[in-house]
């Protein structure tokens, strides 16, 4: 029987999602991609369920303003908004120049992980 995914479970899918949706933003987004983006971004902060994790996030959204004008400065923001969960959990931070790698393009080097 497959159990309801607990906090880590239900955050490693949904870092998958957000810089999934961030390897496929558009370079050049028009107006309404980039208001969607945003709409989507502020609610899932709400919706998100994990409570302490949302309120968390909805904090750093208010003191780090998104940014959606291009894949690249989305993709960014992004890595740093998870840095910034990283380091309250005490995991090592990601280098955000590095995340198009990760999540888009693969790693440079061929290695797999
Ligand atoms: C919005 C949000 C808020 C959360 N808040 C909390 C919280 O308050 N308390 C709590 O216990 N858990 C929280 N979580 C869950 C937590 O962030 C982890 O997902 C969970 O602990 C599992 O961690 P993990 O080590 O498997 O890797 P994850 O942090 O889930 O990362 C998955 C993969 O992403 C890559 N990665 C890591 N850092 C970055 C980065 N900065 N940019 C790009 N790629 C990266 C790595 O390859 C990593 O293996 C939150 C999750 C989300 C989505």
């Amino acid at each position: 029987m497959t159990a309801p995914p607990d906090v880590e479970a239900l955050g490693r899918s949904t870092w998958t999602l957000l810089h999934t949706i961030a390897a496929n933003y558009p370079k050049s987004p028009n107006y309404k991609e980039q208001s969607d983006l945003k709409t989507f971004m502020g609610l899932f902060s709400r919706l998100y369920p994990c409570w302490v994790c949302a309120e968390d996030f909805q904090k750093y959204m208010e003191k780090e303003q998104i940014r959606v004008d291009s894949r690249n400065e989305f993709g960014t923001w992004l890595c740093e908004a998870h840095n910034a969960v990283n380091t309250k959990l005490g995991k090592p931070v990601f280098d955000c120049s590095k995340w198009e790698e990760r999540w888009r393009t693969g790693w440079k080097d061929g290695r797999c992980d």
